[in-house]
């Protein structure tokens, strides 16, 4: 178990494109691993290769604590509907702004043995999964914000008046 260092906004290496997965290597299953326990060490909902400072193409996700899922070399079959809501991320600590994203998504992803699988999310998993494949093209969910970028402990202050 390996607690990697979380890259922040500033970072270069979060605007970056990250390349495809080809072979699943000890090293890659390492950090596989690695990103797992940083997700769960941070109480993170997602989190994308580059975030750590690899530029590749993976994806872990956790919404419950409980649903680990892998996703490598990710990619958008179908989206539909729209929802709108608070969205923070590992990488712009302490922050959070309203963005607007399809409320369904299917993705074609593949598997640490680089099978393909197909998942479908809604809400917050739909949020999860869009947001991680925007890191994995170089984009935060900053520049997607309606309004301004707020402070978390003002939104705290405020007792979900947006709900
Ligand atoms: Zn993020």
């Amino acid at each position: 178990m390996a607690i990697r260092k979380i890259r922040e906004i500033g970072d270069p290496v979060l605007e970056k494109s990250c390349k495809e997965v080809k072979e699943v290597t000890p090293r890659i299953l390492e950090l596989i691993n690695d990103m797992f326990d940083t997700l769960y060490e941070a109480n993170g909902v997602g989190l994308a290769a580059p975030q750590v400072g690899i530029l590749k193409r993976i994806v872990v996700i956790d919404t419950t604590g409980e649903d680990p899922i892998l996703m490598i070399n990710p990619r958008i079959l179908e989206t539909s509907g729209e929802q709108t809501g608070y969205e923070g991320c590992l990488s712009v600590p302490g922050k959070t702004g309203h963005v607007t994203r399809p409320n369904y998504v299917k993705m074609l992803a593949y598997d640490e043995n680089l099978e393909p699988f197909e998942i479908e999310g809604t809400e917050l998993l739909a949020r999860a999964m869009l947001h991680e494949l925007d890191h994995l093209d170089g984009h935060l969910y900053v520049e997607k914000v309606e309004g301004s970028l707020k402070d978390l402990e003002d939104l705290e202050d405020m007792e979900d008046v947006e709900e």
